[in-house]
């Protein structure tokens, strides 16, 4: 099986469980969602053109929609020769899960590391059984989160711009009924948005949610 790969790079986590956690990111190219405040349009067209080869996509040094087919065995070469100790690597797009996501993350997880995806919840999710999976529902889907997606999800880390999305998340709460209540939930500010982040913290305080914050683009890193 071979991925659509738009970058693969060490960083910390910023968001959510992992916050804090050094992390190696394979970022998977193609996202038919297009939430309209996404941060990385970048990956959302699978096109020919921007097709390059592995070694462009390894040593970039800025976000470029090109992107380069690699298999299992490339991605764990990378990662072998690059030498990160990060030993969590977080899998996310664009949206991974239009992809079957179970061989690279059981082959991951023998070599020792742990596995995360993000993903928006909207695709039915194959990975191995110990994988972390973190749904985002985008606002304005809630209603096309599949029910799997959410009974899978170890965390949902909701986006929050205005009030009207809280109510988003609301009603995926109550269509969830139980299926939601184990999960951890974070409410995460878009775009460091000082309204937004006062709204999350007053509903986490009063819901005892977690807030995430996206600490990369406080440090500015990738
Ligand atoms: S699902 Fe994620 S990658 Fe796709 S458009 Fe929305 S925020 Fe961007």
């Amino acid at each position: 099986m071979k991925y659509p790969i738009n970058e693969i790079y060490e960083t910390i986590q910023g968001e959510g469980f992992y916050a804090g956690q050094p992390s190696i990111f394979i970022r998977i190219q193609g996202c038919p969602i297009h939430c309209s405040w996404c941060d990385t349009k970048y990956t959302w067209n699978l096109l020919k053109q921007n097709e390059t080869d592995t070694e462009n996509v390894i040593n970039k040094k800025k976000s470029t929609k090109n992107w380069a087919f690699f298999n299992v065995f490339d991605i764990i070469n990378i990662i072998q020769k690059r030498r990160w100790k990060s030993n969590h690597i977080v899998i996310t797009g664009g949206e991974p899960c239009i992809f079957n996501l179970t061989f690279l993350t059981k082959k991951l997880e023998k070599m020792g590391y742990s596995c995360q995806i993000e993903t928006s919840g909207t695709y039915t999710i194959y990975c191995s059984k110990k994988t972390w999976v973190t749904v985002s529902p985008k606002i304005n889907f809630s209603n096309k989160i599949i029910k799997n997606s959410i009974l899978r999800a170890n965390e949902i880390k909701y986006p929050v711009l205005k009030n009207t999305d809280i109510s988003e998340l609301e009603i995926l709460l109550k269509n969830s009924k139980n299926d939601l209540k184990s999960k951890l939930i974070f409410l995460q500010p878009v775009d460091q948005n000082k309204k937004a982040t006062e709204l999350c913290i007053k509903l986490c305080l009063i819901k005892n949610w977690r807030l995430s914050i996206q600490i990369q683009k406080y440090l500015m890193i990738p």
